[in-house]
């Protein structure tokens, strides 16, 4: 008999900073349609540990929005504010193979890497400065491949992009660490996001197999920008998107995501939208764009590649 295909697990996962934007609505509409398309599971989780930023009650909003957007969940929101012990458990484990260091260093410290000269290592053998620390993991030597479902074969060299902090000088784990951890236990075998997270997908990959844990597949959405290419702007990103309006803002979504959704559908209901996108999903029309002009849904004048994150 026939081994049954695994089913892909995808996830959705906001951070509860501020009321979802067309940004995250982007990325929310690619990784559902993405995943309903090929009979996958879909999971939200709450990415709710920088708890400086935290905002009360953003979650729930988020979660509202979601519903009355027609997103449907599967299994319950896992909120990473519970999973301390994991990632405490997963940071241990890192640090008895060798694998972290403290560091001294400010992200201002750090700043050009990856640019000239690349990455200094200053407190690989020691914190270089008296104060508090962070702790980092040490990448590992060679660049790290991976082929990105819609932006094709990608390579960076993480020597030239640095070590990752993994625990903040606040004691608080990362989101580069936490998010490897809760996609290993979750299970999630794809993850489609926006672009701002393409540079931080080879950390992510890097502590995957440092850490023993699998690598799911990854596809990076594009950025949504204004029409000159440059960052869409505070305004437009802080304006919450409107659930009295979800049937028109899918569909110019879709739009935004290189599909071709008939006129009339944004007159329809959502159910109507999503039942049209999953039908209707091409993920090819998505190849190679790495930014989409908020206004049009066309390709921006400026080209958005980066070579590293911030470590
Ligand atoms: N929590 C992150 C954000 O809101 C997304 C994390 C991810 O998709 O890996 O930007």
């Amino acid at each position: 008999m026939r081994e049954p295909l695994e089913i892909p697990v995808a996830r959705f996962a906001p951070s509860p900073t501020g009321p979802l934007h067309l940004g995250s609505l982007l990325a929310a509409v690619g990784s559902y349609l993405d995943a309903r398309a090929n009979g996958g599971r879909w999971l939200v989780r709450i990415e709710d540990i920088d708890t400086p930023r935290v905002i009360p009650g953003c979650a729930d909003q988020q979660l509202r929005t979601l519903e009355a957007f027609g997103f449907e969940w599967d299994g319950e929101v896992v909120f990473q504010s519970t999973r301390f012990d994991a990632y405490r458990a997963t940071l241990a484990d890192l640090r008895a193979r060798g694998r972290t260091f403290r560091c001294s260093c400010s992200r201002k410290d750090l700043t050009g890497i990856g640019e000239e000269g690349g990455y200094p290592g200053t407190c690989r053998d020691g914190p270089a400065k008296a104060g508090p620390t962070s702790l980092r993991f040490r990448v590992g030597d060679g660049p790290v491949h991976f082929d990105d479902a819609f932006l094709g074969p990608q390579v960076f060299d993480l020597a030239a992009c640095g070590d990752v902090v993994v625990e903040r000088r606040d004691g608080l784990p990362s989101y580069q660490l936490a998010v490897v951890v809760d996609d290993a236990w979750q299970g999630v075998t794809r993850v489609v996001r926006g672009a701002d997270l393409l540079t931080s997908t080879p950390w992510q990959i890097d502590l995957q197999r440092a850490a023993g844990l699998p690598t799911p597949s990854y596809g990076h959405l594009p950025l949504v920008v204004e029409a000159d290419g440059g960052k869409l702007s505070k305004s437009a990103r802080a304006v919450p998107i409107d659930p009295a309006a979800a049937p028109a803002l899918l569909t110019s979504t879709l739009t935004l995501l290189a599909q071709t959704p008939p006129p009339d559908l944004a007159s329809g209901s959502v159910k109507d939208v999503w039942n049209w996108a999953i039908a209707h999903w091409r993920p090819q029309a998505l190849a190679g764009r790495r930014a989409v002009d908020v206004r049009v849904g066309r390709q921006p004048s400026r080209n958005h590649a980066e070579n590293c994150g911030s470590p």
